[in-house]
Protein backbone atom coordinates (compact mmCIF):
# COMPACT_ATOMS: atom_id res chain seq x y z
CA UNK A 1 0.00 0.00 0.00
CA UNK A 2 1.17 3.23 -0.41
CA UNK A 3 1.95 5.46 2.63
CA UNK A 4 -1.17 7.25 3.66
CA UNK A 5 -1.58 10.86 3.95
CA UNK A 6 -4.84 10.76 6.14
CA UNK A 7 -5.54 8.35 8.52
CA UNK A 8 -9.46 8.12 9.44
CA UNK A 9 -10.48 6.94 12.52
CA UNK A 10 -14.06 5.18 12.05
CA UNK A 11 -15.77 3.29 9.29
CA UNK A 12 -19.15 4.27 9.72
CA UNK A 13 -20.53 6.49 6.12
CA UNK A 14 -18.94 9.54 6.64
CA UNK A 15 -15.56 7.71 6.22
CA UNK A 16 -16.98 5.85 3.33
CA UNK A 17 -18.48 9.56 1.66
CA UNK A 18 -15.15 10.81 2.62
CA UNK A 19 -13.25 8.17 0.36
CA UNK A 20 -15.77 9.19 -2.82
CA UNK A 21 -14.11 12.58 -2.34
CA UNK A 22 -11.00 11.18 -1.40
CA UNK A 23 -10.38 9.39 -4.41
CA UNK A 24 -11.10 12.36 -7.26
CA UNK A 25 -8.73 14.28 -5.25
CA UNK A 26 -6.05 11.55 -5.16
CA UNK A 27 -5.84 11.20 -0.96
CA UNK A 28 -4.59 8.30 -0.06
CA UNK A 29 -6.96 7.28 3.07
CA UNK A 30 -5.89 4.62 5.98
CA UNK A 31 -9.19 3.76 7.89
CA UNK A 32 -9.33 1.92 11.06
CA UNK A 33 -12.78 0.44 11.24
CA UNK A 34 -14.67 -1.12 13.60
CA UNK A 35 -15.30 -4.52 11.83
CA UNK A 36 -13.92 -5.42 8.55
CA UNK A 37 -17.38 -5.31 6.84
CA UNK A 38 -18.37 -1.87 8.49
CA UNK A 39 -19.26 0.97 5.71
CA UNK A 40 -16.23 2.29 5.20
CA UNK A 41 -13.72 -0.55 5.50
CA UNK A 42 -15.70 -2.22 1.99
CA UNK A 43 -14.62 1.11 0.08
CA UNK A 44 -11.03 1.50 1.73
CA UNK A 45 -8.28 -0.78 0.61
CA UNK A 46 -6.18 0.22 3.12
CA UNK A 47 -7.52 -0.30 6.63
CA UNK A 48 -7.59 -2.06 9.85
CA UNK A 49 -10.28 -3.67 12.04
CA UNK A 50 -9.35 -2.12 15.80
CA UNK A 51 -11.15 -0.38 18.56
CA UNK A 52 -10.35 3.17 18.42
CA UNK A 53 -10.45 3.39 22.14
CA UNK A 54 -7.40 1.60 22.44
CA UNK A 55 -4.02 4.06 22.01
CA UNK A 56 -1.83 1.14 21.02
CA UNK A 57 -4.40 0.08 17.76
CA UNK A 58 -4.25 4.07 16.92
CA UNK A 59 -1.11 4.43 17.16
CA UNK A 60 -0.27 1.68 14.29
CA UNK A 61 -3.09 2.82 12.04
CA UNK A 62 -1.69 6.30 12.70
CA UNK A 63 1.86 5.18 12.24
CA UNK A 64 3.03 6.67 8.81
CA UNK A 65 -0.12 9.22 8.77
CA UNK A 66 0.93 12.97 9.49
CA UNK A 67 -2.88 14.09 9.62
CA UNK A 68 -6.03 11.87 11.61
CA UNK A 69 -9.27 13.27 10.92
CA UNK A 70 -12.66 11.08 12.21
CA UNK A 71 -15.80 9.63 11.38
CA UNK A 72 -17.31 10.70 14.76
CA UNK A 73 -16.47 12.03 18.00
CA UNK A 74 -16.09 9.53 20.59
CA UNK A 75 -11.85 9.02 20.22
CA UNK A 76 -11.15 9.53 23.83
CA UNK A 77 -8.80 13.31 24.15
CA UNK A 78 -6.29 11.58 26.25
CA UNK A 79 -5.12 9.37 22.95
CA UNK A 80 -5.31 12.38 20.99
CA UNK A 81 -3.47 14.60 23.03
CA UNK A 82 -0.56 11.51 23.39
CA UNK A 83 -0.92 11.07 19.11
CA UNK A 84 -0.61 14.85 18.88
CA UNK A 85 2.44 14.24 21.47
CA UNK A 86 4.24 11.84 19.03
CA UNK A 87 3.67 14.46 16.08
CA UNK A 88 0.41 13.73 14.27
CA UNK A 89 -1.88 16.92 13.87
CA UNK A 90 -5.54 15.82 14.97
CA UNK A 91 -7.97 17.68 13.09
CA UNK A 92 -10.01 19.14 15.04
CA UNK A 93 -7.84 18.80 17.63
CA UNK A 94 -9.05 17.30 21.43
CA UNK A 95 -9.19 21.12 22.60
CA UNK A 96 -12.08 21.83 19.78
CA UNK A 97 -13.31 18.27 20.02
CA UNK A 98 -14.15 18.89 23.65
CA UNK A 99 -16.95 20.61 22.93
CA UNK A 100 -18.36 18.29 20.80
CA UNK A 101 -17.93 15.40 22.82
CA UNK A 102 -19.77 17.25 25.82
CA UNK A 103 -22.48 19.14 25.89
CA UNK A 104 -21.92 21.00 29.39
CA UNK A 105 -18.51 21.90 28.18
CA UNK A 106 -20.27 23.40 25.10
CA UNK A 107 -22.92 25.59 26.79
CA UNK A 108 -20.42 26.89 29.23
CA UNK A 109 -18.10 27.79 26.32
CA UNK A 110 -20.57 28.84 23.89
CA UNK A 111 -22.14 30.54 26.94
CA UNK A 112 -19.14 32.83 27.33
CA UNK A 113 -18.80 33.98 24.17
CA UNK A 114 -21.68 35.58 24.17
CA UNK A 115 -23.66 33.11 21.57
CA UNK A 116 -27.05 32.64 22.46
CA UNK A 117 -28.06 28.99 24.37
CA UNK A 118 -31.42 27.56 25.84
CA UNK A 119 -31.22 28.62 29.72
CA UNK A 120 -29.76 25.63 30.92
CA UNK A 121 -27.50 24.45 34.18
CA UNK A 122 -25.53 21.12 35.33
CA UNK A 123 -28.20 18.84 37.36
CA UNK A 124 -27.29 16.21 39.49
CA UNK A 125 -30.36 15.39 41.79
CA UNK A 126 -34.35 15.67 41.17
CA UNK A 127 -34.53 18.73 43.39
CA UNK A 128 -32.09 20.44 41.02
CA UNK A 129 -34.14 19.68 38.61
CA UNK A 130 -37.45 20.79 40.38
CA UNK A 131 -35.60 24.10 40.95
CA UNK A 132 -34.64 24.89 37.26
CA UNK A 133 -38.51 24.25 36.53
CA UNK A 134 -40.60 22.68 34.11
CA UNK A 135 -40.93 21.72 30.91
CA UNK A 136 -36.71 21.06 30.83
CA UNK A 137 -35.03 19.08 28.29
CA UNK A 138 -32.54 16.48 30.22
CA UNK A 139 -29.70 15.34 28.70
CA UNK A 140 -26.86 13.36 28.92
CA UNK A 141 -23.39 15.49 28.66
CA UNK A 142 -21.98 12.75 26.72
CA UNK A 143 -22.61 10.00 24.50
CA UNK A 144 -25.96 10.92 23.05
CA UNK A 145 -27.28 10.65 19.55
CA UNK A 146 -30.24 10.87 17.21
CA UNK A 147 -32.19 12.12 20.04
CA UNK A 148 -30.99 8.34 22.54
CA UNK A 149 -30.15 10.44 26.10
CA UNK A 150 -32.38 13.22 25.71
CA UNK A 151 -35.80 13.60 27.80
CA UNK A 152 -38.45 16.02 27.67
CA UNK A 153 -39.62 16.06 31.33
CA UNK A 154 -42.98 17.59 32.65
CA UNK A 155 -42.16 16.09 36.21
CA UNK A 156 -39.78 14.54 38.15
CA UNK A 157 -40.76 11.12 37.00
CA UNK A 158 -40.56 11.99 33.73
CA UNK A 159 -36.44 12.30 33.95
CA UNK A 160 -36.58 9.08 36.06
CA UNK A 161 -34.40 7.13 33.17
CA UNK A 162 -32.30 10.10 32.91
CA UNK A 163 -31.22 10.36 36.48
CA UNK A 164 -30.98 6.53 36.20
CA UNK A 165 -28.55 7.13 33.46
CA UNK A 166 -25.69 7.22 35.97
CA UNK A 167 -24.78 10.05 33.50
CA UNK A 168 -23.87 13.71 34.08
CA UNK A 169 -27.18 15.59 33.03
CA UNK A 170 -27.76 19.15 31.43
CA UNK A 171 -31.38 20.57 31.89
CA UNK A 172 -32.12 23.09 29.09
CA UNK A 173 -35.25 24.81 29.21
CA UNK A 174 -37.67 23.39 26.11
CA UNK A 175 -37.76 25.23 23.02
CA UNK A 176 -40.65 26.60 21.06
CA UNK A 177 -39.15 26.35 18.07
CA UNK A 178 -40.74 27.29 14.59
CA UNK A 179 -38.03 24.90 13.26
CA UNK A 180 -34.72 23.90 12.96
CA UNK A 181 -31.95 24.96 11.33
CA UNK A 182 -28.01 23.93 10.74
CA UNK A 183 -25.11 26.13 9.74
CA UNK A 184 -22.16 24.25 7.88
CA UNK A 185 -18.68 25.81 7.79
CA UNK A 186 -15.43 24.06 6.53
CA UNK A 187 -12.49 25.91 8.07
CA UNK A 188 -8.57 24.84 7.40
CA UNK A 189 -5.83 24.96 9.83
CA UNK A 190 -4.18 28.55 8.45
CA UNK A 191 -7.93 30.24 9.47
CA UNK A 192 -9.68 29.68 5.35
CA UNK A 193 -13.36 29.81 6.28
CA UNK A 194 -16.54 28.70 4.55
CA UNK A 195 -19.94 28.77 4.86
CA UNK A 196 -23.00 26.88 3.50
CA UNK A 197 -26.30 28.22 2.56
CA UNK A 198 -28.24 27.42 6.16
CA UNK A 199 -30.40 24.97 5.96
CA UNK A 200 -33.82 23.49 7.74
CA UNK A 201 -33.75 20.36 8.91
CA UNK A 202 -36.66 18.55 9.88
CA UNK A 203 -36.68 15.20 12.72
CA UNK A 204 -38.89 12.41 13.53
CA UNK A 205 -38.59 10.93 16.33
CA UNK A 206 -35.55 12.44 17.18
CA UNK A 207 -33.97 11.30 13.93
CA UNK A 208 -32.67 13.86 11.08
CA UNK A 209 -36.06 12.71 8.19
CA UNK A 210 -34.64 15.31 5.32
CA UNK A 211 -32.95 18.60 4.93
CA UNK A 212 -34.02 21.50 2.64
CA UNK A 213 -31.33 23.61 1.06
CA UNK A 214 -31.65 26.67 1.40
CA UNK A 215 -34.11 27.00 4.63
CA UNK A 216 -37.29 27.98 2.88
CA UNK A 217 -38.40 31.69 3.63
CA UNK A 218 -35.45 32.42 6.09
CA UNK A 219 -35.06 36.00 6.87
CA UNK A 220 -31.62 37.17 4.72
CA UNK A 221 -31.15 38.36 8.10
CA UNK A 222 -31.57 35.87 10.35
CA UNK A 223 -29.14 33.74 7.56
CA UNK A 224 -26.52 36.35 7.73
CA UNK A 225 -26.58 35.93 11.97
CA UNK A 226 -26.57 31.94 11.79
CA UNK A 227 -23.84 31.87 9.26
CA UNK A 228 -21.85 34.84 11.12
CA UNK A 229 -22.50 32.33 14.51
CA UNK A 230 -21.01 29.51 12.27
CA UNK A 231 -17.77 30.80 11.39
CA UNK A 232 -17.05 32.33 14.75
CA UNK A 233 -17.50 29.45 17.01
CA UNK A 234 -15.49 27.53 13.72
CA UNK A 235 -12.89 29.98 14.30
CA UNK A 236 -12.52 30.73 18.41
CA UNK A 237 -13.17 27.07 19.03
CA UNK A 238 -10.09 26.49 16.41
CA UNK A 239 -12.23 23.80 14.90
CA UNK A 240 -10.72 22.16 11.45
CA UNK A 241 -12.81 20.22 9.08
CA UNK A 242 -16.70 20.75 8.99
CA UNK A 243 -18.37 22.04 11.52
CA UNK A 244 -21.86 21.85 11.76
CA UNK A 245 -23.89 24.24 14.37
CA UNK A 246 -27.70 22.99 14.88
CA UNK A 247 -29.59 25.80 15.69
CA UNK A 248 -33.30 26.24 16.90
CA UNK A 249 -35.79 29.03 15.02
CA UNK A 250 -37.94 30.19 17.93
CA UNK A 251 -41.18 31.18 17.09
CA UNK A 252 -40.34 34.79 18.09
CA UNK A 253 -37.34 35.08 15.45
CA UNK A 254 -34.18 34.05 17.59
CA UNK A 255 -31.41 31.58 17.26
CA UNK A 256 -30.23 29.29 20.04
CA UNK A 257 -27.66 27.05 19.24
CA UNK A 258 -28.91 23.65 20.49
CA UNK A 259 -25.43 21.33 19.75
CA UNK A 260 -22.29 21.48 17.64
CA UNK A 261 -20.38 18.20 15.58
CA UNK A 262 -16.99 18.67 14.34
CA UNK A 263 -17.19 16.44 11.31
CA UNK A 264 -18.95 16.04 7.96
CA UNK A 265 -22.74 16.14 9.11
CA UNK A 266 -26.26 14.66 8.55
CA UNK A 267 -27.51 18.37 7.43
CA UNK A 268 -24.69 18.28 4.57
CA UNK A 269 -25.30 15.63 2.69
CA UNK A 270 -26.91 17.33 0.30
CA UNK A 271 -24.19 19.31 -0.45
CA UNK A 272 -22.40 16.25 -2.58
CA UNK A 273 -25.06 16.81 -5.80
CA UNK A 274 -26.02 20.44 -4.47
CA UNK A 275 -22.82 22.38 -4.25
CA UNK A 276 -20.13 22.78 -6.25
CA UNK A 277 -18.25 21.77 -3.12
CA UNK A 278 -19.10 18.72 -1.13
CA UNK A 279 -19.03 18.38 2.91
CA UNK A 280 -16.88 15.72 2.63
CA UNK A 281 -14.18 17.00 0.20
CA UNK A 282 -14.02 20.54 2.21
CA UNK A 283 -13.79 18.56 4.88
CA UNK A 284 -10.57 17.05 3.29
CA UNK A 285 -9.19 20.20 2.44
CA UNK A 286 -9.80 21.75 5.52
CA UNK A 287 -8.09 18.85 7.74
CA UNK A 288 -4.99 18.80 4.78
CA UNK A 289 -4.85 22.36 4.94
CA UNK A 290 -5.55 22.86 1.37
CA UNK A 291 -7.71 25.63 -0.47
CA UNK A 292 -11.66 25.27 0.08
CA UNK A 293 -13.74 25.00 -2.58
CA UNK A 294 -17.15 26.98 -3.13
CA UNK A 295 -19.95 26.13 -0.59
CA UNK A 296 -22.50 27.73 -3.17
CA UNK A 297 -25.77 25.33 -4.12
CA UNK A 298 -25.68 24.30 -8.04
CA UNK A 299 -29.67 24.68 -7.89
CA UNK A 300 -32.02 26.69 -6.61
CA UNK A 301 -33.12 23.82 -3.74
CA UNK A 302 -31.78 20.95 -3.36
CA UNK A 303 -33.62 18.51 -0.83
CA UNK A 304 -32.34 15.05 1.19
CA UNK A 305 -34.22 12.35 2.44
CA UNK A 306 -32.69 9.93 4.70
CA UNK A 307 -33.34 6.59 4.14
CA UNK A 308 -34.19 4.87 7.12
CA UNK A 309 -34.56 0.94 7.63
CA UNK A 310 -37.77 -0.20 6.83
CA UNK A 311 -39.80 -2.90 5.38
CA UNK A 312 -37.05 -3.23 1.78
CA UNK A 313 -34.56 -5.86 3.37
CA UNK A 314 -33.10 -5.57 -0.09
CA UNK A 315 -31.87 -2.12 -1.11
CA UNK A 316 -29.62 -3.20 -3.62
CA UNK A 317 -32.49 -5.09 -5.23
CA UNK A 318 -34.90 -2.36 -4.70
CA UNK A 319 -32.07 0.38 -6.81
CA UNK A 320 -33.57 -0.26 -10.18
CA UNK A 321 -37.27 0.28 -9.09
CA UNK A 322 -36.16 3.05 -7.43
CA UNK A 323 -33.99 4.57 -10.48
CA UNK A 324 -36.91 3.48 -13.01
CA UNK A 325 -39.39 5.73 -10.64
CA UNK A 326 -36.79 8.24 -10.00
CA UNK A 327 -33.93 8.97 -12.62
CA UNK A 328 -32.38 12.05 -11.74
CA UNK A 329 -32.58 11.42 -7.93
CA UNK A 330 -29.20 10.66 -7.00
CA UNK A 331 -29.14 7.44 -4.29
CA UNK A 332 -26.45 7.27 -1.77
CA UNK A 333 -26.54 3.39 -0.21
CA UNK A 334 -24.27 2.69 2.70
CA UNK A 335 -23.62 -0.46 2.53
CA UNK A 336 -25.03 -1.34 6.17
CA UNK A 337 -27.54 -3.98 6.93
CA UNK A 338 -31.04 -3.11 7.34
CA UNK A 339 -32.09 -2.28 10.52
CA UNK A 340 -35.56 -0.73 11.88
CA UNK A 341 -34.62 3.02 11.79
CA UNK A 342 -31.20 2.80 10.92
CA UNK A 343 -29.78 5.40 8.98
CA UNK A 344 -28.99 3.40 5.43
CA UNK A 345 -28.90 5.92 2.69
CA UNK A 346 -30.11 9.03 1.60
CA UNK A 347 -31.07 10.50 -1.64
CA UNK A 348 -31.24 13.72 -2.67
CA UNK A 349 -32.92 15.92 -5.54
CA UNK A 350 -32.44 18.93 -6.96
CA UNK A 351 -33.83 21.85 -9.22
CA UNK A 352 -35.89 25.02 -9.69
CA UNK A 353 -39.08 24.33 -8.00
CA UNK A 354 -38.91 23.20 -4.68
CA UNK A 355 -42.27 21.31 -4.19
CA UNK A 356 -41.11 18.85 -7.10
CA UNK A 357 -37.98 18.49 -5.75
CA UNK A 358 -39.57 17.89 -2.23
CA UNK A 359 -41.97 15.22 -4.08
CA UNK A 360 -39.09 13.57 -6.16
CA UNK A 361 -37.16 12.88 -3.21
CA UNK A 362 -39.68 11.54 -0.72
CA UNK A 363 -40.41 9.00 -3.51
CA UNK A 364 -37.42 8.12 -4.12
CA UNK A 365 -36.50 7.49 -0.17
CA UNK A 366 -40.06 5.92 0.15
CA UNK A 367 -39.44 3.39 -2.34
CA UNK A 368 -36.44 2.38 -0.25
CA UNK A 369 -37.84 2.27 3.10
CA UNK A 370 -41.83 1.05 2.39
CA UNK A 371 -41.43 -0.17 -0.85
CA UNK A 372 -44.43 2.25 -2.00
CA UNK A 373 -44.35 5.47 -2.94
CA UNK A 374 -45.22 8.30 -0.79
CA UNK A 375 -48.40 10.33 -1.49
P1 LIG B 1 -28.58 14.38 19.93
O1 LIG B 1 -27.19 14.54 20.42
O2 LIG B 1 -29.19 13.07 20.27
O3 LIG B 1 -28.76 14.78 18.50
P2 LIG B 1 -29.87 16.90 20.64
O4 LIG B 1 -29.37 17.67 21.80
O5 LIG B 1 -29.57 17.40 19.27
O6 LIG B 1 -29.41 15.38 20.82
O7 LIG B 1 -31.43 16.73 20.75
C1 LIG B 1 -32.18 15.93 19.86
C2 LIG B 1 -33.46 16.66 19.44
O8 LIG B 1 -34.24 16.96 20.61
C3 LIG B 1 -33.20 17.99 18.78
O9 LIG B 1 -32.96 17.86 17.41
C4 LIG B 1 -34.50 18.73 19.09
O10 LIG B 1 -35.51 18.34 18.18
C5 LIG B 1 -34.85 18.24 20.48
N1 LIG B 1 -34.31 19.17 21.50
C6 LIG B 1 -33.06 19.14 22.03
N2 LIG B 1 -32.88 20.12 22.93
C7 LIG B 1 -34.04 20.80 22.99
C8 LIG B 1 -34.50 21.95 23.74
N3 LIG B 1 -33.74 22.56 24.65
N4 LIG B 1 -35.78 22.37 23.51
C9 LIG B 1 -36.58 21.75 22.63
N5 LIG B 1 -36.21 20.67 21.91
C10 LIG B 1 -34.96 20.19 22.07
Amino acid sequence: MPTPELAVIGGGQLARMMQQSAIGLGIRVRLLAEGPDVSAAQVVPDHVVGDYTDLDTLRSVVADAPVVTFDHEHVPPEHLRALEAEGHACRPGPHALLFAQDKGAMRERLTAMGVPCPRHRMIETSADLEEFGYPAVVKTTRGGYDGKGVWVARSAAEADEAFASGRALLAEELVDFRRELSALVARSPSGEVRSYPVVESRQADGVCAEVVAPAPDLDPALADRARELGERIATELDVTGILAVELFETTDGRLLVNELAMRPHNTGHWSIDGAVTSQFENHLRGVLDLPLGSTDARAPWTVMVNVLGGAVEDLEAQRAVVLAAEPDVKVHLYGKPVKAGRKVGHVTAYGPDLDDVLARARRAAALFTVGAPHD
